[in-house]
């Protein structure tokens, strides 16, 4: 009986499951990816919308799987709902309100999403 219990701990212990610490580089190459893929997306957009919105969508897929987040500067030239790339003036609003709770409103022209950023 005894050895049964010591043999089913042991069992135990290995099927336990082992945690992986996140390998720096993987970040790296995610983050560089991501860069690349908006900066494309950037430079697309005039000619094709819809192009520069698969990058966009690619480039978050990228960020999800190795569990980045979107740098600040490209987080606000994306739209989360239909990740579609933001150009102020062609397809995105900014409005200010002041006053005790100010705060900028991004609006999406493409699909009507809406952010705000307190200041
Ligand atoms: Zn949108």
């Amino acid at each position: 009986m005894n050895e049964k219990i010591v043999r089913r701990k042991k069992r135990k212990k290995l099927k336990k499951k082992r945690f992986f610490p996140k390998k720096k580089s993987v970040e790296d190459l995610a983050l560089q990816r991501m860069e690349y893929l908006f900066s494309l997306a950037k430079s697309v957009f005039k000619e094709e919308p819809n192009l520069a919105r698969s990058y966009v969508e690619i480039g978050l897929k990228i960020g999800m799987k190795a569990r980045v987040s979107v740098p600040v500067y490209w987080r606000r030239q994306i739209c989360r709902k239909c990740k579609s790339f933001l150009v102020p003036g062609i397809n995105l609003r900014i409005r200010l309100r002041s006053g005790p709770r100010s705060h900028v409103t991004y609006t999406c022209m493409e699909c009507g999403g809406k952010k705000r950023f307190h200041i």
